[in-house]
């Protein structure tokens, strides 16, 4: 099988590749994330964990989400980039940092989450269907 996405850091010292379609995509506006981008929110493209193949390797930095899970955020020890995200409560998933592939044109967001943190000059697509926290679905 064949990558169909690929992706890395700034400085080149973590790429991946994944052989998948991604399985859910959208805009998060919680607090970490807006931490660890450093802009209103993160973009990201869920994809099943097992189909990500890295070459480096990410340091993590763990959160507690408001919903008792744990989130573990990989970034290149390097330079920084934030790379992929895993929830203990999504397992089986990884979420990618659509702003890390190669080519972050395919990124194609189907939603927001957690717009209850969204800052007032952090505008996203008012067509989008928007959560205030995580959707239902994904609890
Ligand atoms: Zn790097
Ligand atoms: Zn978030």
């Amino acid at each position: 099988m064949s990558a169909r996405y690929t992706g890395g850091c700034a400085c080149g010292a973590i790429r991946y590749e994944i052989a998948a379609e991604p399985m859910k995509a959208g805009h998060c506006q919680c607090r970490d994330c807006q931490r660890a981008t450093g802009a209103g929110h993160g973009s990201f493209m869920a994809f099943p964990d097992a189909t990500l193949k890295l070459t480096g390797t990410p340091k993590y930095h763990e959160v507690k989400a408001d919903s008792g899970n744990t989130v573990r955020r990989g970034f290149c020890p390097n330079c920084g980039s934030f790379l992929l995200g895993r929830n203990s409560g999504m397992t089986g998933m990884v979420a990618i940092c659509a702003a890390s592939l190669d080519d972050p044109t395919v990124f194609k967001p189907q939603m927001l989450l957690y717009a209850s943190s969204g800052q007032a000059w952090d505008h996203v697509d008012p067509a989008l269907p928007r959560f205030p926290k995580m959707p239902p679905m994904a609890r």
